[in-house]
């Protein structure tokens, strides 16, 4: 029997199909693949009243329309990790076989608490310091030029999420901590190469790291391949920046330029110059939910070779979720120098559970009109008793989490020491 040999289809979808089934329509995440992907340049960043999308720059086939589309240019489709089928693609991709339901938080080799040793690096970092201190790792050693990064505009007293590159030490170290706005870091990726980088790292939440997999395995061509690793920020979502002047400081008083640092842990947690601190209820702060975040269903970065969260019961650990064979490699050479001190996942199992639920959490924002990949495996919503029950909480604060996440309501202050969800 002659097997059967299928021709594979030519990939023709355009800026046309970018626009109507992602840019338009509720999906795009704002990450910006498809501009560092577009060879012609004639995609623009609209952050403009917080709109973080994609725009043509050319106006004369209207918004959604572009010349070079029609002549038969697909970068930006090939680029886009929400454009149809994209996660099975990119899981594919990465793992040889397509995943498995109960593979909510992505593909897993190997989960780890990690942090830096280096004692700069722990203290600037958000949780163990571990991207950076990874980061820097990688630049020693060769593996990268330089890494996209999150940068804060002008001396940081403003708190302005502006994407960068870190091409040295001191440039990684001013660039860790985590900033709650968008920061649509792949817009690093011209800069990075206009200064003569070839071999780029991308830090970035799972819309952002999800997308030079998907450039990958659709042979979006260079810009894909310059990408050759890239580091995860679990998330549950980012807010407008505006968040800081029509909440923060008129409803609580708090200037952005006095802010120091912002963790997220059930409340927004706040610490200001003058030494003061402050916790501002999260629930409050939801109205100013990014556009983008609306129906993203990647909480745990699931494309990164390496994955990184502060959920957790130890402080100053982070979640380090190791993906791929590069990202295994790294970490053990880090590890073999003493650059990275780790203890199993396993130390902190209610940090696993809670990664879990909150990936399930996040696949159900995923609509039901887009293709199905996603929703794969996601149980139906439970009443919140019963989920605190089936998750075995017992303490109140671990029923009120387990609430919160089966509610997709978050827990009060108190009930979530170790909830690092927005
Ligand atoms: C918007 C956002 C939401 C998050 N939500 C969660 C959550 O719900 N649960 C959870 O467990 N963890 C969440 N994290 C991840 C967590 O805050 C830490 O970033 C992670 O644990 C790594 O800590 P670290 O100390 O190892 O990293 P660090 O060494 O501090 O390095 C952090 C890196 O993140 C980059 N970065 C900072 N802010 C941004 C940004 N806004 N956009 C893109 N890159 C950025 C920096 O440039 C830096 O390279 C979130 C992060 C962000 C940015
Ligand atoms: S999700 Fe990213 S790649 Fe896709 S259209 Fe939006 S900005 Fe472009
Ligand atoms: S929820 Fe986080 S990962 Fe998802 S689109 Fe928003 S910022 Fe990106």
């Amino acid at each position: 029997m002659t097997e059967e040999r299928r021709t594979p289809e030519r990939w023709k979808a355009e800026w046309a199909d970018l626009y109507s089934e992602v840019v338009t329509s509720g999906l795009c995440t704002g990450c910006a693949g498809c501009i560092a992907a577009c060879p012609h340049d004639v995609l623009g960043y609209d952050t403009v009243a917080g709109a973080y999308k994609p725009y043509h720059l050319e106006d004369e086939l209207g918004p959604g329309g572009c010349s070079h589309g029609l002549r038969g240019c697909t970068s930006c489709t090939r680029a886009c990790p929400r454009f149809r089928t994209w996660e099975s693609e990119a899981d594919t991709f990465m793992a040889g076989r397509e995943r498995q339901p109960e593979e909510q938080a992505g593909m897993v080799r190997r989960v780890l608490l990690a942090r830096a040793t280096n004692h700069d690096f722990l203290a600037a970092g958000q949780d163990g310091g571990v991207v950076s201190a990874i980061l820097l790792w990688c630049l020693e050693q060769g593996r990268i030029d330089a890494a996209l990064v999150s940068q804060v505009e002008g001396d940081g007293g403003g708190w302005k999420a502006v994407p960068g590159v870190a091409r040295t030490r001191d440039e990684v170290l001013a660039a860790a901590g985590s900033r709650y706005t968008y920061s649509a870091n792949m817009l690093a990726y011209a800069p990075a190469v206009a200064a003569g980088a070839e071999k780029l790292a991308l830090v970035g939440m799972g819309c952002q790291t999800s997308a030079p997999v998907v450039m990958k395995a659709r042979k979006a061509g260079k810009v894909g391949r310059r990408l050759g690793l890239s580091i995860g920020l679990m998330c549950s979502k980012s807010f407008d920046d505006s968040i800081f002047e029509e909440f923060f400081e008129a409803r609580y008083g708090i200037a952005r330029a006095d802010i120091v640092k912002i963790n997220i842990k059930g409340v927004f947690q706040i610490w200001c110059r003058d030494g003061s601190y402050h916790e501002v209820p999260l629930k409050e702060g939801h109205a100013w939910t990014r556009d983008g975040c609306k129906a993203c269903p990647d909480f745990a970065a699931e494309h990164a070779d390496i994955s990184t969260g502060g959920i957790g019961e130890l402080e100053d650990w982070t979640l380090t979720v190791v993906r791929s064979e590069q990202g295994e490699e790294v970490i053990d050479e880090m590890v073999a120098a003493g650059a990275l001190e780790v203890r199993p996942g396993e130390d902190d199992p209610g940090a696993l559970a809670l990664m879990r639920r909150l990936s399930t959490a996040s696949r159900r924002r995923w609509p039901a009109t887009a293709v199905a990949g996603p929703k794969l495996g996601v149980p139906p919503p439970k009443a919140a008793s019963a989920g605190a029950a089936a998750s075995g909480a017992t303490t109140p604060a671990a029923v009120a989490t387990s609430a919160a996440v089966a509610t997709g309501q978050e827990p009060p202050s108190t009930a979530a020491p170790t909830l690092d969800a927005p």
